[in-house]
């Protein structure tokens, strides 16, 4: 079914879809594919253009070769230009390198990509499915009372469509216009610079190096390009001006490893500055036909280099739930949310138990806050500080759950009762360590005091 065309009131006409997704980077332009396979051909996807020169997050894991196959692009894929990535090399927790070989794993080889390159495959394919991609930005939507959205765009007319797909990346737009909090647990940013003239020191390879107050990542690109970046705060990168280019290679110099990468030589093409935080939707779709994928539904540290096949997986599944919910099955997206969350999980567990094998800077408050699990002693008894004038954010959970856990303080008690409390009266919507990191950061954040 492709779009129809409607009258409205005002004169003008409004193209009617099945799906529309919000996005065409590779989680919006994968789940398209997907819708395809599973016969739903009305389906619009609108994206703002796409940034010129280099785009960042370029490692692809070997997995991803089952999911491009998967989504027909393989062929195409091999096609293009990229080189072979034998895996990761480390220096992380001591200066001694440690590497990661693929060949010694299950997926064989993985791919150092022109990520604008890969991007522009997944749209060409979409495109060449017969999906419109309309060059345009979501201004905002509501749900009409015949339960079909209406989205208003900043330059082209009104779209209704049945069900809606958030594939905005991080800043996961649709969700923000239905005030769905996102989630953060850290404020990671990059400092992303590309550059031409690889050293003889580079290596297929990509490589990573922690130094005090973050860490750093090179990696070699086809065209003799390379990606150089500095992972660290927000804070930090104001503190120091690593936007500054002089001050970036100051802060590399600091560096035992990733300083010889850069030589004089070096041409700079491109700095930018990309939020790499983890987070994610506190509800990451609804019976009522939404859903969110890739980084918009959960984002994770660049670190784990898996964003990109985490899109292509999120767009397989989430085709699967929607094409469900079309059966009158409206539960699947529940499921759907639910492996996301559960994903998400467990990715947060591996990413403290790696930020803690990093113990020679364990003053500095990069490693410091990423090293803190459940840090609350469960007797220790706690009051809610009245006198506080720090505003709360959706860290760990959302504000408005924070704001729940902060009440069963209003009283003395010790921290164990309350996350029992607390558990109890939501019916363990989240793991018991999710409420404890939560009264960690509310105590980290004055909200909560020692009584
Ligand atoms: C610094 C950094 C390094 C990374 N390195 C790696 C790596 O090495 N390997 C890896 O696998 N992953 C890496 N990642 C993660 C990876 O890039 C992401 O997981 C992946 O791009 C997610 O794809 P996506 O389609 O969900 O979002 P995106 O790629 O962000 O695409 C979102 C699309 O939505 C469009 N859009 C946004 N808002 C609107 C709107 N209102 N209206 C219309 N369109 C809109 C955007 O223009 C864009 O086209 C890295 C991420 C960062 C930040």
């Amino acid at each position: 079914m492709r779009s129809m065309p409607t009258a409205t009131n005002m004169g003008r006409v409004i193209n009617r879809y099945q799906v529309v997704i919000i996005g065409a980077g590779v989680a919006g332009c994968a789940t398209a594919l997907a819708l395809l396979k599973q016969g739903i051909r009305s389906i619009l996807i609108v994206s703002r253009p796409e940034t010129t020169g280099f785009k960042a997050g370029e490692t692809l894991q070997p997995l991803a070769t089952g999911l491009l196959d998967e989504l027909g692009l393989l062929e195409d894929f091999q096609k293009t230009l990229y080189l072979t990535g034998h895996g990761s090399c480390s220096a992380w927790g001591s200066d001694e390198l440690v590497f990661n070989d693929n060949i010694l794993r299950l997926h064989g080889h993985g791919y150092a990509l022109d990520r604008l390159t890969f991007d522009r495959l997944f749209f060409d394919k979409v495109e060449s499915k017969g999906i419109t991609i309309l060059n345009d930005s979501l201004v905002s939507l509501e749900k009409h009372p015949e339960d079909q959205w209406l989205l208003q765009l900043k330059t082209g007319g009104p779209i209704k469509s049945s069900f809606i797909v958030d594939a905005t990346g991080r800043q996961s737009y649709v969700a923000r216009q239905l005030h769905v909090p996102r989630i953060q647990f850290d404020d990671l940013h990059a400092v992303y610079t590309f550059w031409r003239g690889q050293s003889a020191k580079f290596s297929r390879h990509s490589f990573v190096e922690s130094v005090e107050n973050g860490w750093c990542y090179t990696a070699a690109l086809p065209n003799d390009i390379f990606a150089l970046a500095i992972f660290t705060d927000k804070s930090t990168i104001k503190q120091y001006q690593l936007k500054e280019i002089t001050n970036f290679r100051a802060f590399l110099e600091k560096t035992q490893h990733s300083k010889h990468l850069l030589t004089q030589t070096s041409e700079l093409i491109q700095m930018s500055l990309a939020v790499a935080n983890s987070s994610m939707l506190d509800r990451i779709g609804s019976n009522h036909g939404w859903l969110a994928v890739g980084d918009a539904a959960s984002a994770y540290d660049p670190l784990s280099a898996i964003g990109i096949a985490k899109a292509m997986a999120d767009g397989l599944n989430a085709s699967d739930a929607i094409s469900q919910w079309f059966n009158n099955k409206p539960k699947a997206i529940e499921s759907y949310a639910q492996q996301v969350q559960t994903a998400f999980n467990e990715f947060l567990k591996q990413r403290y138990r790696h930020y803690s094998t990093e113990r020679r800077w364990t003053h500095s408050p990069f490693w410091k806050s990423r090293q803190e699990w459940t840090s609350v002693h469960p007797e220790r008894n706690l009051i809610r500080n009245q006198h506080t004038s720090n505003r709360l954010r959706d860290r760990v959970l959302s504000s408005l759950e924070l704001q729940s856990i902060l009440t069963l303080f209003n009283d003395v008690r010790p921290a164990h009762e309350a996350v029992r409390a607390y558990q109890n009266h939501t019916g363990n919507t989240h793991p018991d360590w999710k409420i404890i990191q939560a009264i960690g950061y509310l105590i980290n954040n004055d909200f909560l005091i020692a009584a």
